[in-house]
Formats: C-alpha cells, structure tokens, sequence
C-alpha cells in the first residue's frame, strides 16, 4: 500500500516499508509505505497548494455533494471497510456490521452541516457609517493524527468534518490499522474529491506524526489518541501556534444504584468495557457497585464475561476479539500482574488466552476485578483492554466524589430507576459524556469529548464544524 499525496499513490521517498498484521492469527496481512517527513512536507504542500487554489471555489452545496457521495459509497463497500477493520485491528464484525447505519448517516449529517455555515452581522456603535460583521472561513491545512482503535469511525469523522468546513486535510494513520484509511481514501478519490483535499501518510507517531505536528505550514491539528501523546502534540503545535483539538484517553466511572433495573444494568456494564475488548476511550472501567447488591451484581457480570465468545472476529458468532498488538498484550497483561499484585481478586478472565488457536493472537479474557481500592493502578490508570476493576460504594455523595477523583473527564455512566437521582449525579459528574440507562451509545449530532486531561474540543454536534473555522471581522466604513 502506497501513500496519497494529491491524486497521487506514491512510494515513500525513504524507499521504507512496515508491517501491518492481523492480531487475531498474527499473519502478515501486507507491507505499507512508510511515511516519514520528507513525505509529510511533501503532503503538506500538496493540501495548501489546493487550499488556497481551486477549493476555495469550491461552494458548500458543492461540498456537501462529495460527502453524499461519499457516503453512497461507504453504504455500498461497508461490508468491504469492516472486513479491513476486523483484519487490521481484531474488531468483531459482529460488532461493526451493526453500526452501518450510524456509520453512514455520520458522513450525511456533516454534508448538511457545510451548507449551515454562516456569520453575522453586528450592530455597532462607531462614530459615522460602519458595516460590521464576523466571517467564518475554514481554519486551512489540517492535520489529522488518529488512534487504531476504531480506524473506520476516526477516519470518517476527521473526512467529513474537513470538508464540510471546506479544510485541506493531511491524514496520519495509526501504525497497526492503516489499511481501512487507505481504502476510504480510494473512495474519497471515487467520489470526486479534488486532488490535494485529502492526502493520507501512514507511518510512525515519532516520524510522520511529529513533523505533522510541528509543521509550520499546517494551521490545525486535530488529534485523538491517548494523553501522553496529546501532550507532546500540544508541546510541538507551540512553534506556529496552531489551533488544536485533542480527544484523549479516560478512566471513566460505571455507577450502579442498587434501584437499577439489572436485566438492563449487568450486560451494560459489561459491555462498557468488553465492547471492542476493551479498547475504547470512554470505556467505563471503573464499575462503581451499591453495597446492598455489589456480591450479586459483580458475580453476575463476571459469569456475563466467562460466557463472552472470544475469538477471531470474523467469525460471525465472536463478541470480542484480540487486542490489537503484541504491545497492547504486553501492556495488559501487565496491568493484570499489577492488580494481583496490589491485592485485587479476578472473579473472571485475568490472563492471556493462550489455547489452541488463541495462542497465535493476542487474547485476553474479559476480567472482572473485584477486592479493588480506588488508589490501586488498575483503578487509576487507563489499561485500554476488557478489565473492569468492581469497587463497592455506600452512598451519593461519597460515589460522586470518587467517580470524580481521576486525571480524565471523558464518560460515565449511571444505572438507576430514579430519574432524579439520575440527574442529579450526572450533573455533577465531570466528564463530556454522561450516560443514563445506557452506555457508549453515540450521535454525530451530541457532541463528544473530555473534560480535564481527556482534552479538549469536540467531535459530533454543531460545535465540531466550528472547531474547524476561523472568525474573521469585517470593518466597512460606508461612509
Ligand atoms: P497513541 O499512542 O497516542 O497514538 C495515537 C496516534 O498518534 C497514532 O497515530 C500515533 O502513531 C500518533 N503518535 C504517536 N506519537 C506521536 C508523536 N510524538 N507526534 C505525533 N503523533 C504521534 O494512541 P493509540 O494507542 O493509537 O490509541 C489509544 C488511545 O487513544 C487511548 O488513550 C484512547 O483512550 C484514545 N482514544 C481517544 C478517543 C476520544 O475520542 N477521546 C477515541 C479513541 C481513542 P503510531 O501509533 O502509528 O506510532
Ligand atoms: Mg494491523
């Protein structure tokens, strides 16, 4: 798989290439090129070039076209976009397939918001005859540096918002999960995407990611990925000053009130976390329990963990698959060390499946944590991986304050009958999301994003689009 610089696939001027592999088997899927920063310049110039030429002229009824089309064909190959993303990252299509809809009116949604930008006019109160207004005109070149975890979805979202605000865009990929990117960006050139709109350079965060960050002539980052990371995105965008979004990481809170309806609230709060084994920002790893049922409900969603099926995700009957990367087992598997260490009990899973087929990929079986204290490391650091950590609690106030006692402010969660119970809590919960009754369940037109260090912007909603523009004032003296 080569590069997209322009209209153009192109070999790595480095001549270098790496790996992409499935983790469910660990088989070599294919080489891509590997883009470093020669490459990254070469993009750059290629989006500020079209930037500032032909796409200026280009209308947002005419934007919002290419992202009908685009949406057209990503309805039509969504079966094709899922299969890479099982491929390349370990997803079960069992999962993916079921968002197609959401998926597709995703890349709709952002077509109607390019045709809802607009200004205003301001009265002012100068002396003489002044005409007064503020412009919105897209923000430039952007660069986009997306997480593995959800390659479709990331790289969807970062498309359509660009071109809905009439951006340029230079996309950087994760390292473990190009190939659903490069194969969207075949169907941007489909759709008639200008050549230059959108430019893709896989390759690593400490080559390609960086000078993309630090490039003089990119005016925005928008970044997801974990805080580490944002953190040095945030030091290198200091040179130019560029305008950032950063979506990080969480350690969000599950609370369940022992008046939930627990049908609804086990396999909730197992799935919060199990979904996509684990590997989603605001997964609600840390399982707040009601004293009164905490034995029962955590017995309960550790037999729902034990019953998971495991395994490669493109069979149809698995509900969770490998984690992504030898890395990310390593790192797991650590955090399960690290937790038996400290003094937790697994009451499910806590270790790597190694049996038979599992052996060849990276599995791990759904944990469930109980015998947890809020300063253990499991409690407080975000392991990205299916590990619930269960932590009893006796009342309101005391839940609350420690659901909010974490470095991150990205979801929670909160399981009751009591609607004003539930809004209570989920007023004073501080992070982007709060759920009710429910978990992970997304919109393209509510906002997401963090408080605290899960960053700062956000994606979906009507402020995502303006995150992408500038404000300009005009100053007419009609005189
Ligand atoms: P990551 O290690 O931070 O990497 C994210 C991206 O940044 C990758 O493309 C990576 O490249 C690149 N990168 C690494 N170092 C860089 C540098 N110095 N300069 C520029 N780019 C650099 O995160 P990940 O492991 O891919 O994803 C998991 C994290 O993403 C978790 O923390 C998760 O919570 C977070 N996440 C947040 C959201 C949200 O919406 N808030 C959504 C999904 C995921 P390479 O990996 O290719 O080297
Ligand atoms: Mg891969």
């Amino acid at each position: 798989m080569k590069l997209l610089i322009g209209s153009k696939w192109v070999e790595a001027q480095s001549g270098r290439s790496f790996e992409t592999r499935n983790p469910a088997t660990g088989a070599l899927l294919c080489r891509v090129a590997e883009g470093d920063a020669a490459d990254v310049d070469a993009a750059v110039a290629a989006a500020r070039q079209t930037f500032e030429g032909p796409w200026r002229n280009v209308k947002p009824n005419q934007r919002q076209n290419l992202l009908l089309k685009l949406a057209d064909l990503v309805e039509a190959h969504y079966d094709e976009l899922c299969v890479l993303d099982t491929l390349d990252m370990g997803v079960p299509m069992r999962r993916t397939l079921g968002n197609r809809h959401r998926v597709v009116s995703t890349i709709r949604y952002y077509a109607g918001q390019a045709m809802t930008i607009h200004g205003e006019t301001i009265e002012n109160s100068l002396d003489g005859e002044f005409f007064t207004c503020a412009l919105k005109e897209p923000v430039g070149v952007v660069g986009a540096i997306i997480p593995w975890n959800s390659p479709l979805y990331q790289t969807l979202k970062k498309i359509a918002v660009c071109v809905a605000a009439g951006c340029t865009m230079v996309l950087k990929p994760a390292e473990e999960a190009p190939l659903t990117p490069l194969r969207l960006a075949e169907l941007c050139l489909e759709a008639g995407f200008p050549p230059g709109v959108l430019n893709v350079i896989p390759g690593f965060g400490s080559t390609a990611g960086a000078r993309l960050a630090a490039h003089p002539d990119v005016d925005k980052i928008a970044f997801t990925g974990s805080h580490f990371t944002g953190q040095k995105i945030i030091q290198a965008s200091a040179g130019n000053v560029k305008r950032l979004s950063v979506e990080l990481g969480g350690k969000s809170p599950n609370i369940i009130f022992a008046d939930a309806d627990l049908e609804k609230a086990v396999p909730g709060a197992a799935m919060a976390v199990f979904n996509n084994a684990g590997q989603i920002c605001c997964a609600g790893t840390r399982m707040y329990v009601e004293r009164s049922i905490y034995e029962e409900f955590v017995a309960r969603v550790a037999e729902f963990g034990k019953r998971m099926r495991v395994g490669n995700g493109l069979d149809p009957e698995t509900e969770m698959g490998p984690l992504v990367s030898a890395n990310q087992l390593e790192r797991v598997t650590g955090y399960l060390k690290r937790g038996q260490e400290e003094g937790a009990t697994a009451a499910s899973g806590g270790s790597r499946l190694t049996d038979g087929e599992y052996a060849k990929g990276f599995f791990v079986a759904p944990t469930v944590f109980t015998n947890v204290t809020d300063n253990m490391t499991i409690a407080r650091e975000e392991i990205f991986g299916p590990v619930i950590s269960a932590i009893a609690f006796d009342e309101l106030d005391d839940v609350v304050k420690r659901a909010n006692d974490t470095i991150f402010g990205l979801g929670g969660g909160i399981w009751t009958t009591d609607v004003s119970k539930a809004h209570k809590v989920a007023r004073r919960i501080r992070a982007g999301t709060v759920w009710v009754n429910a978990y992970n369940v997304l919109d393209p037109a509510v906002p997401f994003g963090g408080y605290k260090m899960s960053g700062y912007g956000r994606e979906g909603g009507l402020h995502h689009v303006d995150e992408f523009l500038q404000t300009k004032a005009l100053i007419l003296n009609t005189d």
